[in-house]
């Protein structure tokens, strides 16, 4: 039997090895010189001006939401497309969110709705503190337009980018980095093991922002700090000595270990090969779709033009035959997958709305308009197996198994 495909999964080599070990042998587990190293290593490779690396990609979204002054009664924007960590962020911090449809071609956030979701939030007195755009799959947003309605609101933009390492867009005919947050706040990233780069568990808030740093690196430590200009006992306080520290505000631990960054580090080193791998299985699949039988029965999700795509996923959308609804499109999905399950491709769903989740439903910090894009979209994508280290023979094992599906299907009495 062939090994089952998934969709998604780390590449460690030997080096990536090498580096945890050699810091397991060293003289930091946690906080030591490594996070620093990784969190340089982020700057670079995004062009932010600062970098602080958490223990996950929803500790970053949690503290990136506090940092910029996010808490209790406040409003925060994001897609009912998402993971829900990007919701549930605005929740920890004790605001409410508004979930706003997305686009069904590209699963992006709609702009239209959200600037009818802006002028709501704003005529009902409770004007939309914070906006955070995701880049699903590895496709930005279109970040000038975000920008631009935020700053019309006076709301601020914390870009989930958790999808989007590497990718780049433009705007007004300059290529701007995703994470340089030349369009927002704050961004952030994820490395969890599926993500483009991974530290087992681990995320990264990046901002230009100095206030905003401080802040995420009290926040990621409880709250406390060791710096002498900001204490407020005064320096001849007999109880101050060089053992010293306060906590001013209320953090949390968040931190990401020296051990992770060592594997973050060496991980970043391969991005590029990475990004390339998973840039040519995704062409490869695209040409596919293009063609007969595939192209009667699925779309791939539409790219906007200028973005360069960074492809954390490959999302194909069932295709709904002429005056065919939403619920029969579901139907065919489902044996979609499953053929492609029978067939050892372990497919997946990115995602169920975040509207119709139990808890999110019921919960009245959770508010939402119209949502019909986010449903038909919900009701027909599947993620195909993608990942650096997937071979040509497996990309050509899920694409067969596709046609095989194809031509039963166009076989079969409609
Ligand atoms: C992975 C992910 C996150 C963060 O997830 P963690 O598992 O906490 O690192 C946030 N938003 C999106 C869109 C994601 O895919």
């Amino acid at each position: 039997m062939t090994r089952p495909i998934p969709y998604g999964r780390q590449d460690v080599d030997e080096a990536d090895v090498r580096a945890v070990v050699e810091c397991l042998r060293g003289d930091w587990l946690t906080q030591g010189p490594r996070v620093a190293e990784f969190e340089r290593g982020l700057c670079e490779r995004t062009g932010a001006r600062f970098a602080v690396a958490v223990s996950s990609g929803t500790a970053a979204l949690h503290l990136a939401y506090l940092a910029l002054g996010f808490g209790p009664g406040d409003v925060g924007v994001a897609p009912s497309i998402t993971f829900v960590a990007t919701a549930n962020g605005f929740l920890y911090a004790g605001g409410r969110v508004r979930l706003v449809d997305v686009d069904p071609a590209t699963g992006l956030i709609d702009l239209d709705a959200l600037a009818a979701a802006l002028v709501e939030l704003a005529a009902r007195g409770t004007p939309a503190r914070l906006i955070a755009p995701v880049d699903l799959a590895g496709q930005p947003v279109d970040r000038a337009r975000v920008r631009e309605l935020a700053s019309r609101h006076g709301a601020r933009v914390v870009e989930d980018a958790a999808h989007a390492l590497g990718a780049t867009y433009r705007v007004g005919g300059e290529t701007f980095r995703v994470g340089a947050c030349a369009h927002a706040d704050a961004a952030i990233l994820s490395f969890h093991p599926v993500k483009h780069i991974t530290t087992g568990e681990g995320g990264a808030v990046l901002t230009n922002d100095p206030a905003v740093h401080q802040r995420l690196l009290d926040l990621r430590s409880h709250g406390i700090h060791r710096d002498p200009e900001r204490f407020e006992r005064p320096a001849d306080d007999p109880l101050a000595g060089p053992w010293y520290y306060e906590q001013a505000s209320l953090g949390f631990n968040y931190r990401i270990t020296d051990l992770q960054c060592a594997l973050g580090s060496s991980q970043l080193r391969r991005l590029d090969a990475f990004l390339a791998r998973r840039r040519a299985i995704a062409a490869r699949y695209g040409a596919a779709l293009g063609e007969e039988p595939l192209r009667r029965w699925f779309h791939p999700l539409e790219v906007r033009s200028g973005v360069e795509h960074a492809f954390h996923l490959y999302v194909l959308r069932v295709a709904a035959q002429p005056g065919e609804g939403v619920e029969s499109v579901a139907r065919r999905r489902r044996a979609v997958f499953e053929r492609l399950r029978a067939a050892g491709i372990l497919c997946q769903v990115h995602y169920l709305p975040v509207h119709t989740q139990p808890f999110h439903a019921r919960s009245p910090a959770v508010e939402k308009g119209p949502l019909p894009g986010a449903e038909a979209y919900a009701a027909s994508a599947l993620s195909l197996p993608l990942f650096p280290a997937m071979t040509d023979a497996e990309v050509e094992r899920v694409l067969a198994a596709l046609r095989a599906w194809a031509g039963q299907a166009e076989g079969a009495p409609r």
